[in-house]
């Protein structure tokens, strides 16, 4: 079943509830929403003869028209590929042009020159729709309004990129079976959403706040994107306030920003009513410290794009309540198995690991993702008799509760965004006067980890921090950049030439200490 018959449904149901806010200003109600959605899929069919199963790729900022975009992609037919709009035009080409993508929405006329110049030049590359531009109106102005396009259960709705250890992104096959999975889960396993809620959208939408919209629309529930566009702090507290039933994703950095704040108010988070967080690890301190300053408001989930939002959840009360013996045990914890999916711990062999035994964490069941986009060796890997390798290490106690000990995957996550060192070190590496470079995490009160770059110069060569800031300024994210360069003479290597990443580290902590 395609996912877009849920939002024509709701704008059946409760045409005049409120569907989008921006900030705390009403832009369109449910009837509105599901007007919009409808022509701009007749816009899509008629003008750019979309068919079932091509993607459309959304490179922008969160704004509330993100969610009429992507309905309209599934209500057509089509497969959406949301890209972070933190990336770099020439990552997100990268992007578009694996996905092959039939068009782009982007902001702004020049954010579709910025695009555009980092494209390939070839005949039948993707049309590129701003929404300040002509060809956007003319696509709400389309005059049919077609039915959603009937999808079936495996049939690809979402493409979600990620970065992979090779150092190009690979794109996550999610399909509206996988959406139908994770939305009723969220019901069983994380919160009940109630009609007078309203989902803010304080992280990228294009990432998993973007996949929470699902539950609310099935509720009729409303959505708000931030006018800043993104995660100020004061902002997100004072539209709790007016909101005054909110819902929220938040990766740890986020929570413990919002926290700080709400104690400099001395506020305490009124109208937040949840605060679902995860993509990264969560300091029990922190945590603690975010129920004692705000309330019982929280809930964990652990998933990754693979798997989305999916795999396992902390509830609210066991986030809070400290009657349970080993409670703050469960707290570091990233809870139990959501109810769609089997969670095993694993040995490299495919064994089971006993109780408390470190493993690689796997998962299996009707969340799981049909594979990588055109990448049959990276989906073998990964994907082994059904069961996903999710590449993260831990543990499972004998009720069930996973801690995450380790990643075997060699990626940073700062401020709840994954970076893999591979993608930065081959920015690097464009640079003539690098003869060697390997990039760290750093732990970061703040972020979580912050990059460090260890640098190898040319024989003779002079490199200046400058320099290599201005470089990865113009060819990555911003928020991959490394914080820290140490300029060293060689990398620390194993007999097989590997680098020594622990000695890396441990040279880090040296020079810190
Ligand atoms: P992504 O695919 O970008 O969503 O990133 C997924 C990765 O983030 C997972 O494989 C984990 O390594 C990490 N992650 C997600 N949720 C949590 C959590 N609750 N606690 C710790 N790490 C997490």
């Amino acid at each position: 079943m395609n996912v877009a018959i849920w939002l024509q449904r709701t704008a059946q149901l409760y045409p005049e509830r409120p569907a989008l806010y921006s900030g705390d200003r009403l832009t369109a109600t449910y009837s509105a929403l599901g007007e919009q959605t409808c022509r701009l899929a007749g816009g899509l069919t008629d003008k750019l003869r979309l068919q079932p199963g091509d993607r459309v790729a959304v490179y922008m900022p969160n704004a509330p028209e993100y969610l009429a975009l992507l309905y309209a992609v599934w209500h057509a037919g089509g497969a959406a590929v949301p890209i972070n709009y933190k990336l770099h035009p020439k990552e997100a080409a990268f992007i578009v042009e694996n996905a092959g993508a039939r068009a782009v929405f982007v902001a702004s006329a020049a954010a579709a020159l910025d695009l555009q110049a980092a494209l390939d030049d070839h005949t039948d590359g993707p049309e590129l729709i701003d929404l300040e531009g002509e060809s956007f109106r003319e696509l709400q102005a389309a005059q049919s309004l077609p039915e959603p396009a009937t999808r079936a259960r495996d049939d690809l709705a979402w493409l979600f990129y990620t970065s992979g250890t090779t150092g190009q992104p690979k794109g996550v096959m999610i399909t509206h079976g996988n959406i139908h999975a994770m939305s009723f889960s969220y019901f069983v396993d994380v919160d009940e959403v109630r009609t007078d809620d309203v989902a803010l959208y304080a992280a990228p939408m294009s990432h998993g706040a973007g996949l929470y919209n699902f539950m609310h629309v099935l509720r009729g529930a409303a959505h708000s994107v931030p006018e800043s566009g993104g995660f100020d702090p004061a902002e997100i507290l004072a539209l709790g306030r007016s909101l005054k039933s909110v819902h929220m994703f938040a990766a740890p950095t986020m929570v413990r920003r919002l926290v700080d704040r709400a104690k400099a108010e001395g506020a305490d988070g009124e109208g937040i009513r949840t605060i679902v967080y995860g993509g990264g690890p969560m300091y029990v301190a922190d945590i603690e410290d975010a129920v004692a300053a705000m309330g019982p408001r929280f809930v964990q989930i652990y998933g990754q794009g693979e798997c989305p939002m999916t795999i396992t959840a902390l509830p609210r009360n066991m986030v809070a309540d400290r009657s349970h013996p080993r409670w703050r045990e469960r707290l570091g914890s990233v809870g139990f198995a959501q109810s769609c999916v089997e969670v095993r711990i694993l040995k490299e062999d495919g064994t089971p690991c006993a109780v408390g035994e470190d493993g690689e964490i796997a998962v299996h069941g009707a969340a799981v993702m049909a594979g990588y986009w055109q990448n049959g060796e990276a989906t073998e890997k990964s994907l082994r008799d059904g069961w996903l390798w999710t590449g993260d290490v831990g543990r499972m106690d004998a009720d069930g509760f996973v801690t995450l000990t380790d990643r075997s995957k060699d990626v940073i996550i700062s401020g709840g965004t994954n970076i893999y060192p591979r993608e930065v070190e081959e920015v690097l590496l464009q640079l003539e006067d690098i003869a060697e470079v390997s990039v760290i995490g750093s732990p970061d009160a703040e972020w979580g980890e912050v990059i460090v770059a260890f640098v190898v110069p040319r024989d003779g060569a002079q490199l200046s921090e400058a320099e290599l800031d201005a470089h990865c300024l113009a060819n990555m994210a911003r928020f991959k950049r490394p914080k820290t360069y140490l300029f060293i003479d060689a990398l620390p290597k194993n007999a097989y030439g590997k680098v020594l990443k622990t000695d890396l580290r441990q040279r880090l902590s040296d020079t810190r200490t």
